[in-house]
């Protein structure tokens, strides 16, 4: 699904990504984690083709298809959400209108008519109970006033409604207290398919306690220098950073 092949990436003339290997196939959740600086949230950016991130060489291949010369919302219209792409505040607009837009205008950039509405409604309905969801926080003005834990909730409900392909959460600066924890968990959880992938970015180890991945790859200076299985990640919460630092310096 996604296949990322000697990455070098830049921003502002400064080289972030030094060669990246990944490959994601779907049904699969990879972890990525690593110090504060490795490179974590760039790789993410990158991937979602965020425009201050350059591209120095090495490709992207979603689905096979080289996606360098596609802009975000491209990407996001070939099923790669990342998280937080959407933080605006936008009063007026409820969380539910937003989705009907966002999911609207993803149609229409595959040449689709809207979703009725009835059926809107049927999937905000079913997509809300499952994440457990109130209707009254579905007519709130999105990101209005939000706390961490309502932010993290609009996030997933975004996430569940669009049904993306390739999913990225980027953990790492998020006020990760339980509830907010338990929120992305339980979505991942209930989002994972055979047929799309999931990254999740975290500095902590806590969250995947929550999900359990079937990798994890740890950044260190812009190159994932381990993988494992998730076995690595409680690895890394006994002992830290610090030895991956010296087994990439010996
Ligand atoms: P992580 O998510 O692993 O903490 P980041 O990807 O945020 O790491 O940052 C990696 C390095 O890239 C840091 O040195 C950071 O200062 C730099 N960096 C990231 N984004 C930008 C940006 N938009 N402008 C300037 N420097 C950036
Ligand atoms: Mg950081
Ligand atoms: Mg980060």
């Amino acid at each position: 699904m996604l296949k990322i092949n000697n990455l070098h990436a830049s921003v502002e003339d400064k080289a972030i990504l030094k060669g990246i290997n990944l490959d994601v196939k779907p049904g699969e959740v990879h972890a990525i984690m690593g110090p504060n600086g490795s490179g974590k949230s760039t790789l993410a950016s990158v991937i979602a083709g965020k425009e201050e991130y350059e591209v120095e060489e090495g490709e992207i291949l979603l689905e096979g298809e080289n996606i360098d010369e596609l802009g975000p919302e491209e990407r996001a219209h070939k099923g790669v959400f990342l998280s937080f792409q959407y933080p605006v505040e936008i009063p007026g607009v409820s969380v539910t209108n937003f989705m009907k837009t966002a999911i609207n205008e993803t149609r229409k950039a595959k040449g689709l008519e809207d979703m009725p509405a009835n059926e809107m409604l049927k999937m905000i309905r079913e997509k809300s109970e499952m994440l457990e969801i109130d209707r009254k926080f579905l007519s709130r003005s999105l990101n209005e006033g939000f706390s961490g834990g309502e932010k993290k909730r609009n996030e997933i409900f975004q996430m569940a409604m669009l049904e993306p392909r390739l999913a990225i959460l980027d953990e790492t600066d998020s006020g990760l207290d339980i509830d907010a924890l338990r929120i992305v968990a339980n979505g991942v959880n209930k989002l994972k398919s055979k047929d799309n992938a999931v990254i999740v970015i975290t500095h902590y180890q806590r969250l995947l306690d929550y999900i359990v991945p079937d990798y994890v790859h740890v950044l260190h200076d812009g190159k994932i220098v381990k993988s494992g299985s998730a076995a690595l990640a409680h690895e890394l919460e006994a002992k830290g950073y610090d030895w991956i630092k010296e087994e990439v310096n010996a």
